[in-house]
Formats: C-alpha cells, structure tokens, sequence
C-alpha cells in the first residue's frame, strides 16, 4: 500500500497508508484531529522493495489480500527461513 503524506495547517506534514483506490483527498490530523489536505510528493521508491517496508506494509496488506493456500501444511515438516546466503555467517557462534 503506498504512503501519502498530509499536511495539517496547525502542526506538520504527517504519512498515512491507504489503498490507491480510497485514498482520500483530507484527513484528520493525528496530534490536533483538524482537516489536513493530500499533498503531492515525489515517490521514494528506493525503500519500496526493502525488507523493512515488506514488514511494515504485509499486515495490511494481507487484510485486502490474504494469502490463498490449497492444503495444511505438513505436521512436523517446518520451513526453516535462511536469514543469509552467506556462507561465512555459518561460522558465527549460535546462542
Ligand atoms: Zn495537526
């Protein structure tokens, strides 16, 4: 989901999520709750595919867009997540 950013005329420019199709053109502000209208922003692209928005943004949208699955998953048989392609952190000491 994109992030807009708001600016409110008492306090500061502020960022909300919404989806493309809903974004509304005011808000309330957060801090004081007074009408703040969209404000046009260039796109930051950069920080789009990074770890840190994929965390940030999958809870929304799983709400829009869950995840389908066709089966349980297999008991005992967990999926171990590689956190790093590394070879050289399997050196690492483990806790
Ligand atoms: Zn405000």
């Amino acid at each position: 989901m994109p992030i807009y950013e708001f600016r409110c005329p008492q306090c500061s420019v502020f960022e909300e999520t919404h989806a493309m199709a809903s974004v509304p053109d005011t808000v309330s502000c957060p801090n004081c709750n007074s009408p703040s209208r969209r404000r046009i922003s260039a796109p930051r692209l950069s920080i789009a595919g990074s770890a840190a928005f994929k965390l940030v943004d999958s809870p929304k949208r799983s709400a829009h867009a869950p995840e389908v699955v066709s089966s349980l998953p297999a008991p005992g048989r967990r999926k171990v997540q590689a956190y790093t392609a590394n070879p050289l952190h399997k050196k690492l000491p483990r806790p």
